[in-house]
């Protein structure tokens, strides 16, 4: 196992343009099918433990586990905490040695989100863990909160900037045209918006809601500073198909080994895909070539 910081993982990203997948975990077998997905494409990954898993798992439980399954993989992997709306958790995650946190201060005020962010960053950065902060507000419905979608704004320029001197945040979360949960319409990503963003700000900027972007938007907000993609909705519904195929014709298949693993199966493709469309696959071998390089 090779655990990297998230600032070090993207920054390669953000430098040679390709964008890391950073997918959701629920349970052990999709810590397997994020895992297993990513030493098959020779692909760094980060996997992320959310704010729904931490109520039903537990943060220590989820972290302990996806450190065991690690073992053999030799991939750089990041654990990543996600939306985090508590200091105390975003503390206890680093006290914990994830590799990245994210806390989420988008529904306060400009100043209480920045103030909390900083706090974040100057905790985190001395011991090596990236740090992701958010500045406006992403639509949708991620764990149990609702963004209307007239509350969900294009992010401005001005308080991405504002943000980022105030914090010194290491990779941002914006909004532009994304939002959590499965889309009604196909989204349209405010990409000269993010051209802009990118260039101000200069350094890693995160996608959330990546589940059912068109293709071709995925590809040009890389090329614009995206570094780092959330990608969770699509890879829930691709294990529960999985699940689906064994129980549809077999409801009285009792052995979860059967039902749970053709999911993790089905789950592990949707990942490959997502790393593939990334452009983070093979891409393994050449971040240990620049980390040793940075390193002498
Ligand atoms: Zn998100």
């Amino acid at each position: 196992m090779t655990f990297i910081s998230g600032k070090d993982i993207l920054s390669h990203a953000y430098t040679n343009k390709y964008a890391v997948g950073a997918f959701s975990a629920h349970n052990a077998e999709t810590i397997q099918a994020i895992l297993w997905a990513a030493e098959e494409e020779q692909a760094p990954v980060m996997i992320m433990i959310g704010q729904k898993v931490i109520q039903y798992m537990g943060l220590e439980h989820m972290k302990r586990m996806i450190d065991l399954f690690s073992k053999n993989i030799t991939v750089p992997i990041s654990v990543h905490l996600d939306h985090s709306r508590d200091f105390a958790q975003t503390k206890q995650a680093i006290q914990l040695g994830f590799q990245s946190v994210m806390f989420d201060g988008s529904a306060r005020s400009f100043e209480e989100n920045a103030a909390i962010t900083s706090k974040v960053v100057k905790l985190a950065r001395p011991l090596g863990i990236g740090t992701e902060g958010e500045i406006g507000k992403i639509g949708g419905t991620e764990d149990d909160i609702t963004v209307a979608e007239e509350d969900a704004m294009i992010t401005s320029t001005e308080e991405a900037l504002a943000f980022v001197e105030a914090t010194d945040v290491d990779y941002l979360a914006v909004s532009i045209g994304t939002a959590h949960g499965i889309y009604q319409k196909p989204p349209k990503l405010a990409l000269e918006r993010l051209k802009e963003i990118s260039g101000a700000v200069n350094r890693p900027i995160v996608l959330h809601g990546g589940s059912d972007v068109p293709d071709e938007q995925i590809s040009a907000a890389i090329s614009r500073g995206v570094a780092k993609i959330n990608v969770d909705t699509e890879l829930r519904q691709a294990f529960t198909y999985g699940m689906l195929e064994i129980l549809k014709d077999n409801p009285h298949e009792y052995h979860l080994a059967n039902s749970l693993g053709n999911g993790r199966e089905f789950m592990k493709e949707k990942v490959k895909e997502k790393i593939r469309l990334f452009g983070s696959s093979q891409k393994a071998q050449p971040f240990f070539e620049f980390a040793s390089i940075g390193s002498e």
